[in-house]
């Protein structure tokens, strides 16, 4: 698995050590860290290594599936590192398809809602072909998601690999990064540290928030299926961005006041994913409500800013 010491990477390793597999994880850090697997570090069937899977991928024999989650995810970090993220989803993906030619393992890439760009139809479905600005300052992101995914449906046209794309929706959790940038860790980590909540615009434009728990049981269920089209994963419950910083106030404290920014260019108006598909195909929808799933962030939240501090 490449990115296994990122957020979700570290939950995806965490399950399927819980599940009874041996897992490689590939890192090179660029926003990932290995506190993330700290409790994963001495489990039996766990094996790290630090590389940057934009060069070619060492030999450590037969795998069985390959997951490629490597990747800058926040738009705070592919602003920062535009050309990296472009060589992770094209070489990195690459790489990553040739392993998985190489042992007839099933793939899986997580691809993201940003293939839709800024949507013109809603809730976002799969056949829609989305929205991009091909040269903006999200395109880095957007068009190595895009190319990634036309990677992958080539290496199943031509060398028959069982490739499988989950398009990933707003996920979060624990083991987000305090300075992701990204809305759920930034409000989180304001709140707690009492200053404003930054409303990037006027706050109006909508998310869907999914747990990390569950995207998990999605990414493992889709590499398992025998779908090859893209499959949207996330939780359709929309709120404006508003709606969650009030949630985010509700929860840690009411009297924080609200700081209004610049909204980025070409950040999408709307986002909500249509889950048809997961459900039918895979028997999947989200479980955990936007309660539950921010008590736990939450709580991680306060640990991590307590030790920063
Ligand atoms: P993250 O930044 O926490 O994890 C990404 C990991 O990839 C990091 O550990 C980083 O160091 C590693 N990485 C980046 N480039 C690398 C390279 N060239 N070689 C090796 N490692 C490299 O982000 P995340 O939220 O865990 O995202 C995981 C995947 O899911 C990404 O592909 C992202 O695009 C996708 N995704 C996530 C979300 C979300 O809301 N979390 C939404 C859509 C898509
Ligand atoms: N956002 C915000 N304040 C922040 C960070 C983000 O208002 O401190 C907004 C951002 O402009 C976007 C939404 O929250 O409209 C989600 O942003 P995020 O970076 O989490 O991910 P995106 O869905 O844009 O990839």
């Amino acid at each position: 698995m490449s990115g296994a010491a990122g957020f979700v990477g570290s939950h995806l390793c965490e399950r399927l050590l819980n599940d009874g597999h041996e897992v490689a994880g590939f890192d090179n850090f660029i926003t990932g860290s290995l506190r993330n697997l700290e409790h994963l570090r001495q489990r039996p069937g766990f094996h790290f290594f630090e590389h940057d899977v934009t060069a070619p991928i060492p030999d450590l024999g037969r795998f069985d599936a390959v997951l490629h989650l490597a990747s800058l995810a926040s738009p705070k970090f592919y602003y920062a590192h535009p050309i990296a993220t472009l060589e992770s989803g094209s070489t990195g993906t690459r790489n990553m398809l040739e392993i998985a030619r190489r042992f007839e393992a099933r793939f899986m890439v997580t691809s993201t809602s940003e293939c839709y760009g800024d949507p013109e139809i809603h809730p976002q479905v799969e056949t829609y072909w989305g929205n991009v600005n091909p040269v903006g300052i999200r395109s880095c992101y957007d068009e190595s998601k895009r190319y990634a995914e036309a990677m992958t449906m080539a290496y199943h046209r031509a060398h028959g690999v069982r490739t499988a794309i989950a398009r990933i929706f707003n996920t979060y959790g624990p083991r987000m990064a305090l300075d992701d940038g990204r809305v759920v860790p930034a409000f989180v980590d304001q709140a707690l540290r009492g200053e404003p909540l930054t409303i990037f615009g006027d706050g109006s434009q909508t998310r869907s928030f999914c747990y990390v728990r569950d995207l998990v049981d999605g990414l493992i269920r889709l590499t398992l299926s025998d779908e090859r089209y893209p499959v949207n994963l996330g939780n359709p419950r929309e709120m404006t961005i508003l709606e969650f910083a009030e949630h985010v106030r509700q929860a840690v404290n009411p009297d924080l006041p609200l700081r209004f920014e610049p909204l980025p260019q070409d950040d999408p108006k709307r986002r909500r994913p249509d889950i048809a598909k997961a459900k039918s195909v895979l028997g999947w929808e989200p479980r955990i409500s936007l309660e539950e799933g921010m008590k736990e962030t939450i709580a991680y939240f306060r640990t991590r800013v307590n030790q920063a501090s």
